[in-house]
């Protein structure tokens, strides 16, 4: 008997590539399940992220028209990772393995024959690693790539050019289900989990309708969670810089002492008002990345519920059609 796989598809105003995607997901599973890979419980999994457009409509319409789809529909826009929290959650009680992907196909789902093989060869987590990164825009490839060095150098563990697209096994989803965090930025936490893992290589295309959801707005948001909410070292640099400066001013008055002996005034009331500055910046500087991880411990000590389910389509025994 082959395993269940669930393909748990996060979409936040997803309606002009739906149509299409479900299509190329159906071929995909049904040519999986032909082949015996796959068992045919196995599900798309498409989690509405609080859509503004008819994008639940589409999904409630796909899960109509055939078993294969099925739904999780959030109370509201809660951002993508907790999206597919959502839907990962879901499915780890329905299946024996899921593969999270984006609604836009720009992940080449011919990769998910390669991840299968690694799954029946006995892996529970498969990364998805774009081969390059061409059909990106000069800046986006610039800011994604620099983005992975600056983490891993900040002492966070990611996979080089993964994104969410992964195969996890039910263990593994389980473990998943283990870390409470409310700031949530998966690809640095799916890591810490362990077990056998393996890396499967893609390419990326262009997504093929509608527009990118994240702008650089939230890119950049989102590269300030990865970095506050798997590291520390940012505070320990702050506190060696500190620690810096305070030897230069202990060699400064050094110097100034001597000056004073030797008879020199001091001239430089502009250097002064310079240090100060600087100093008066330093300090604003790190209060604010202090204050960062206050705000992070604030938000955890709350322990809000990270996603809230609204509707889930299933049928009576239990499975999600
Ligand atoms: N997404 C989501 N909630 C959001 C923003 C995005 O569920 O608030 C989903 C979106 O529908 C897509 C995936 O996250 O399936 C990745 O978004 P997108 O393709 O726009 O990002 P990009 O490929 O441009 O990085
Ligand atoms: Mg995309």
């Amino acid at each position: 008997m082959p395993d269940i796989l669930y393909v748990v598809v996060p979409c936040y105003n997803e309606e002009e590539v739906l149509p299409e995607t479900a299509r190329r997901l159906r071929a995909k599973l049904e040519a999986l399940m032909a082949a015996d890979r796959i068992a045919s419980a196995s599900r798309v999994l498409l989690v509405n992220d609080g859509s503004r457009d008819r994008t639940w409509e589409t999904i409630e319409a796909l899960h109509r028209d055939c078993a294969l789809f099925s739904g999780v529909n959030l109370t509201r826009n809660r951002g993508h990772q907790n999206a597919l929290l959502a839907g990962l959650m879901t499915a780890k009680d329905r299946c024996d393995m899921a593969i999270s992907m984006d609604a836009d196909l720009q992940d080449d789902i011919n990769a998910v024959d390669a991840m299968l093989d690694q799954y029946y060869a006995g892996c529970d987590i498969v990364y998805g690693v774009r081969s390059s990164r061409e059909k990106d825009t000069f800046f986006k490839r610039f800011t994604a790539e620099g983005f992975y060095r600056v983490m891993n150098k900040l002492g966070a563990e990611t996979v080089f050019n993964h994104a969410d697209y992964r195969l996890m096994s039910r263990r593994a989803l389980e473990g998943l289900e283990q870390f409470k965090e409310v700031n949530l930025f998966l690809r640095g936490i799916v890591p810490m989990i362990g077990y056998t893992t393996a890396t499967v290589e893609y390419e990326r295309g262009e997504r093929f309708a509608g527009e990118s959801k994240y702008p650089l707005k939230k890119m950049l948001a989102f590269a300030m969670e990865g970095i506050t909410s798997l590291s520390t070292k940012p505070i320990r640099y702050i506190t060696l810089l500190g620690v810096l400066i305070f030897l230069v001013s202990l060699v400064m008055l050094v110097v100034f002492i001597a000056q004073w002996a030797l008879g020199m005034t001091v001239a430089g009331w502009a250097s002064v008002i310079c240090s100060v500055w600087a100093i008066g910046g330093l300090i604003l500087l790190s209060l604010g990345v202090i204050g960062e991880y206050i705000g992070k411990i604030y938000l955890e000590t709350k322990g809000r519920p990270r996603f809230l389910i609204r509707q889930v389509l299933e049928d009576e025994d239990g499975q999600a059609d």
